[in-house]
């Protein structure tokens, strides 16, 4: 948790704000800052944990829609091809979503 900057520290036996990195003993009081430190690099730490759930989170869903994109730039470049529009018609109304999930899974098998 070393690499967890702190600027400030609030004295748990004063309550005056003093630089956390400089001192280990509150300039004011005396009292050691060591578990105020130690608590609010915890607090940071999980803090940042939870950011990066987030942001994995919002990257896979966005990988998600991606994929969905691609199938259906697929179906609509069918679609466009003057021999496949009638394969594709029936492509999209009666088999789309079995066809979407369907290759859906074969994207992410292949990644
Ligand atoms: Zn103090």
């Amino acid at each position: 948790m070393s690499d967890i900057k702190i600027d400030k520290i609030c004295c748990e036996y004063c309550g005056s704000y003093v630089d956390a990195d400089e001192n280990e003993t509150c300039p004011n009081c005396g009292g050691s800052l060591k578990d105020a430190i130690l608590k609010e690099k915890t607090r940071l730490r999980l803090a940042q944990i939870a950011e990066e759930e987030r942001q994995d989170k919002l990257a896979k869903e966005a990988k998600e829609a991606q994929d969905t994109d691609e199938v259906f730039d697929l179906i609509r470049t069918i679609a466009g091809s003057a021999a496949g529009g009638a394969i594709a018609g029936a492509l999209g109304r009666a088999a789309g979503e079995f066809l979407k999930e369907d290759l859906k899974g074969a994207f992410k098998k292949k990644k």
